[in-house]
């Protein structure tokens, strides 16, 4: 029996660290495993400017676990976004890319892009510049019901970019059902993040009774069996296209309540590498995962692979129910449940 695995350091290609309070508690457990990670910018000044985005790799960097650690930042793509800035900033790689966000998508949207013909000059930016352009892949219309965003999301926009940006490199973010994996698997430069949640949830573990829990409802929704198994499938099997990020997104527990009116995010930072290797477990890949976690994203992204390592070792241990910290109280992902891999060494250096 697999006692511990040694994996290169990984990265988080999709985490949210917030702002003031909640940045510094967070932001301890991204950077406690993690090298790297892409910090989105939906903050609640959106980071729309390279300036907002060097004061917040700044604040990030302050607040790190380690001193090595490295947040990367795209921008907030808007319809009026100043192109000299967002160009200046992506050759200076204060921008590591551009980030799309349909209007009233997810926390803080409502500044996000309405009709996608109007950024097309920043996605051709992007594209001159070899820079990524990643997505929150959800239409949002009244008549387009919660579990069909992604698709219509696909079918209504994102073919049409990769037709008129044949070249422009894509990250369909938390890839949340079996359409967005085949959409991603089947077309050239395009790549996928896989958050924890969407391995391990379906919607029964979120609607019941006319009431929702909580604290398993994000953005895109958690979908069916089929569409877990096809998300599964994809991380677990070698497939170059996907890699990690958590879409981590802590929200205070007073913002979180049992019905539609609550704030969309799980918040898995504190334990995501252990959930990870629990799923890779599962489904008898733990030899794939180093790939997944460490390699496929840098590959996508042009950067180097990390030289560090790290070692989770097995290990029952029980999830606390929340983070905790004088003002701060987020609800852990998975609190009260037991995990059977532990973080046990981090090499820093
Ligand atoms: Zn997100």
């Amino acid at each position: 029996m697999t006692k511990t695995i040694k994996i290169i350091q990984p990265d988080d290609w999709h985490v949210h660290l917030r702002e003031g309070e909640m940045l510094k508690q967070v932001t301890k457990c991204t950077s406690r495993v993690n090298k790297r990670c892409i910090a989105m910018p939906n903050t609640n000044i959106p980071i729309t400017t390279s300036k907002l985005a060097l004061e917040y790799k700044k604040i990030i960097k302050e607040n790190s676990f380690n001193k090595n650690f490295d947040p990367l930042i795209p921008c907030y793509l808007t319809e009026n976004l100043k192109l000299e800035d967002f160009r200046l900033g992506l050759e200076k790689n204060i921008f590591i890319g551009g980030k799309l966000y349909p209007t009233n998508a997810t926390t803080n949207s409502e500044f996000g892009v309405h009709n996608i013909k109007s950024i097309y000059p920043v996605l051709e930016i992007i594209e001159n510049k070899k820079k990524v352009l990643l997505v929150h892949g959800e239409k949002i219309r009244n008549n387009i019901d919660i579990f069909d965003r992604e698709k219509y999301f696909i079918d209504e926009d994102l073919v049409k970019i990769r037709h008129d940006f044949p070249n422009l490199k894509i990250v369909l973010e938390h890839v949340s059902s079996s359409y967005g994996v085949d959409f991603v698997n089947s077309n050239n430069n395009i790549a996928g993040t896989i958050t924890p949640h969407h391995m391990m949830l379906t919607k029964k573990d979120v609607f019941s009774n006319n009431t929702i829990n909580p604290h398993h409802f994000c953005m895109p929704v958690v979908k069916t069996e089929n569409d877990l198994i096809s998300i599964r499938n994809a991380a677990c099997n070698n497939n170059s296209k996907f890699f990690l990020g958590t879409d981590s997104a802590p929200h205070h527990v007073d913002q979180k309540h049992p019905n539609l009116s609550t704030k969309a995010g799980i918040f898995s930072a504190s334990i995501s590498i252990e959930l990870y290797a629990q799923i890779f477990e599962e489904e008898g890949c733990l030899d794939k995962f180093e790939k997944f976690s460490s390699i496929n994203g840098p590959k996508f992204y042009n950067l180097p692979i990390n030289n560090n390592h790290i070692i989770l070792s097995k290990e029952d241990w029980e999830v606390p129910n929340y983070l905790e910290k004088d003002e701060i109280k987020i609800k852990n992902f998975f609190g009260g449940k037991k995990l059977s891999w532990k973080l046990n060494e981090v090499n820093y250096s």
